[in-house]
Formats: C-alpha cells, structure tokens, sequence
C-alpha cells in the first residue's frame, strides 16, 4: 500500500499456534515508504545491513528485509547470519553486532561462501531445519540473504513469499510409517530423485497432483482448494473445492465445487460439461477443470 512498517521483529507480530492466524501489533511506526519522520529504526537482529551502516532509511525494502529474518527464523528456528562468525565472537557487543549485521553479513547456507556455516552441536535447528523444506523455499532464503543482502532493490517480494508458502502448505504428504508431514519437492521429482520421511527415512510415494498456473497442490482425501488456487487472490483461508471420495465406490475421487460459480470440466478428448456449485468433478489423468480466471489440470 506505500507504507513502510520500520519494525518487524519478535516483540510486534504474532501467531494463532491453532489457527494460523496473523497479529500485527505495535503500528504506531509505519509511515509512508521512505518518508523519514519517525526515530524508529528497527530492532537488532531485524535491521537491513544498510541500516545498521546507517548508509540508508527505514523503507519498504528494508521491511522486506526483516521480513526475510522472520520468516527465516520461523521455518530454521534460527537468524540467517549467525554461524561460525557469530560462535567465534568472545562478546557480543555493539562492534561484533555491526560486523555481523552490518558490515560482513555471510549467509549461514551461502552457496558460494562456506565461511559462515552453522556450527554442529550450536546451531543445529539451523542444521536439522534446513533440508526438510522443498529446494523452491531455499531458493528465497538463498535470495533474500546473498544478492538480498546488498540488492535492496534485489529481496524477495510478499508475493513471492505467498506463492511459495501457499505451494508449500499444498505439498504435504503424511509418511506412511510415523505419520510426520514431508514436503514435496519439484526439484527433487524434476531430478528423478526419490521422497523420504526427514524423521524416519522411509519412502514416501508422491501422489497425483493438481496443477493450478503456478500453484500445484497434491491429491490426497484432505485436499482442499483455496480462493487462492482459483482467483490468486492470496486468500489461503476461502475454501473454493475440497477432494471427496465417491461414498459407493471410494476408489473414484473428485473435487467438489464449493464456490459459487459453475466450473468448465474438459476431458483429454475436448468434450466439456458444466460442474455447478455443489456438484463434483471426477479426478483423472490429463483432465482439465476451467475456473473461469484460471485453468486446472491433473497431473
Ligand atoms: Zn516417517
């Protein structure tokens, strides 16, 4: 919208542990992007690496930034940056900070400097965390804290996130063994290499999925569609279809429209019928379900 929060860190954002749901509190910082009229310039830790140079100004690049850590910390239980450099430091005082954060900011899984590794035994949720996520939501960790890092014009935008994230929550597949949630993998599959459980090591077969422009969500009896899916309206909580299973033969599957809109069913051959609100589309192989904004098709 224009603004510039200034401030994203542990103390002003919080989470529904049940539900998901978001609190952004403490908005008496947020001003109009790149206007300086507030002494807020962010928490440690949190504050873009040009700021604690103080080569530049609280903005919306340096919120994507924080906002970079946040995530980073939620998904790694870890900062970005504190790796082998910040074990070495004997105290942890304004210098080692602005060194860290500032100055020599080294991403803990940059790819082309291992300097700044998690150290075994001291930062191991980094260590343990790391893998268990698919290649796509490194990739923007990768980003946020390599080029991300001195390219304010460079991090990675909310929609990014958003598509990642919402690919992410569509992705996962219980192991068969413990139960433990495992994250599909596009590159894995792109590289012909197998799923296994981050927890037990066993095999997880990769369903079917249903492929949706950039979205893919995998097929499973808890499947369901968001407003996201279907209109890209980053609305991850509407339900607009959910998989049901046949109750006469449980073996056919299908997706039941929940909007209110008559959804297009095509099959490989061409032919077309309407599926209105309520009713279901049967899944199969190289059928294509047309949303209206967006096309659908299982894969
Ligand atoms: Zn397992």
């Amino acid at each position: 919208m224009g603004y510039s929060y200034r401030d994203i860190s542990f103390g002003n954002l919080f989470f529904n542990p049940d539900t998901g749901d978001v609190l952004i509190c403490d908005n008496d910082n947020v001003s109009v992007n790149s206007q300086d009229d507030s002494a807020v310039y962010g928490t440690p830790r949190f504050m873009a690496p040009e700021i604690v140079l103080g080569t530049a100004k609280p903005s919306r690049n340096t919120d994507l930034y924080s906002l970079a850590v946040l995530l980073f910390y939620m998904f790694m239980l870890n900062h970005p940056l504190e790796g082998k450099l910040e074990a070495d430091i004997k105290c942890m005082d304004i210098h080692a900070m602005n060194l860290l954060y500032g100055k020599r900011p080294i991403f803990i899984f940059d790819p082309d400097d291992k300097s700044n590794r998690p150290v075994k035994g001291y930062h191991d949720n980094a260590i343990i965390y790391w893998d268990i996520y698919p290649q796509s939501l490194r990739d923007l960790f990768t980003e946020s804290f390599t080029v991300g890092l001195r390219q304010p014009n460079r991090r990675v935008t909310e929609k990014q996130w958003l598509d990642t994230f919402a690919n992410l929550m569509g992705g996962i597949v219980v192991c068969p063994s413990c139960g433990s949630e495992v994250f599909f993998d596009e590159q894995k599959e792109m590289m012909s290499v197998a799923h296994t459980c981050w927890r037990c090591q066993g095999p997880v077969k990769i369903p079917a999925s249903f492929v949706i422009g950039r979205s893919r969500v995998l097929i499973t009896s808890q499947t369901k569609l968001y407003s996201y899916h279907l209109f890209g309206d980053n609305d991850m909580s509407k339900i607009a279809g959910v998989v049901v299973q046949n109750p006469n033969n449980p073996n056919l599957w299908g997706i039941r429209n929940e909007t209110s809109e008559n959804w297009t069913y095509v099959k490989p051959d061409g032919t077309q019928t309407t599926v209105p609100p309520g009713k279901t589309a049967a899944i199969a192989r190289d059928v294509k379900i047309n949303f209206g904004q967006r096309i659908g098709e299982f894969r």
